[in-house]
């Protein structure tokens, strides 16, 4: 079985703090998968350093079975929110044409066959009528759903989200977990970060419960269980008032 994600001792420092510490994980292609767990548990790292983002020390990183940088132009990447600058004057069309560099290399100018790409990934999302307002006039939800369709443009068989619900009003956040649930039929696989665990299990084909290494990784009723969440949370009981997990 192919896995899109292959990582081998994996470790991560900024400075003293250790992010990471020799995390090995294998995830299965076209799933849904989530990436659970506390604040500051290396959940962004995490993405960040199989994406070849920021400085990393493993054994072996491959992605869709390749190394990161041969498969750079399969995998989508949208940061969390906080990390992108929505002061920039760009247009929303022109926010979903970025997807369509990697095939169309540095200094060609996108075609009317890229635009018409552009113009149905936005479409797919909901947000057509939107094309040739300014990214930062969107509320949250509009402007998550403007880069899942930058996503869908690159035709990435990879796609690394994190925390895409934070910030996103209640109809968006239907509109793109619909569409990641169709994108996953597709065959694509998608890692979600995501702190809230009352959906988890609803969401999530499988789920990664992190914290500095791994804690759990499998279907969200085995991760989702007291001792598990309270080995990566510290305390399970502010957290059984919001999810049920069984014990
Ligand atoms: P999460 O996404 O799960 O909330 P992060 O991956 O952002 O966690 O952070 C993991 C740990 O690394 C935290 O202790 C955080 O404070 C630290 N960290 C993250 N980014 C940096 C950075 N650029 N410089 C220093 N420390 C960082
Ligand atoms: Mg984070």
């Amino acid at each position: 079985m192919l896995h899109a994600v292959e990582v081998d001792q994996l470790s991560v420092s900024y400075f003293e703090t250790t992010a990471l510490e020799r995390l090995s994980v294998r995830l299965t292609s076209g799933q849904l998968i989530g990436i659970i767990g506390p604040n500051g548990a290396g959940k962004s790292t995490f993405i960040k350093a199989i994406m070849g983002l920021i400085p990393a020390e493993a054994t072996s990183i491959r992605l869709l079975g390749q190394s990161a940088k041969q498969a750079r132009t399969q995998v989508a990447y949208v940061p969390q929110r906080s990390a992108i600058d929505w002061d920039f004057p760009i247009r929303v069309i022109d926010a979903v044409l970025i997807g369509c560099y990697p095939q169309l290399g540095l200094f060609k100018r996108p075609t009317k066959q890229h635009r018409m790409r552009a113009r149905a990934c936005l479409d797919r999302v909901g947000m057509l009528d939107y094309a040739d307002r300014q990214i930062g006039e969107l509320s949250g939800g509009q402007q998550q759903r403007v880069f899942l369709a930058r996503a869908l443009a690159q035709e990435a068989d990879l796609l690394l989200l994190d925390e895409p619900f934070v910030g996103v009003d209640a109809g968006s956040e239907g509109v793109i977990i619909d569409l990641l649930r169709v994108l996953r039929d597709e065959g694509k696989t998608i890692l979600v970060v995501h702190h809230d665990l009352s959906k988890a299990a609803d969401y999530f084909d499988t789920l990664l419960l992190l914290n500095r290494r791994i804690i759990s990784v499998g279907p969200p009723q085995d991760v989702l269980h007291a001792d598990l969440i309270e080995a990566a949370y510290g305390n399970p009981l502010a957290f059984l008032q919001k999810v049920e997990v069984s014990s």
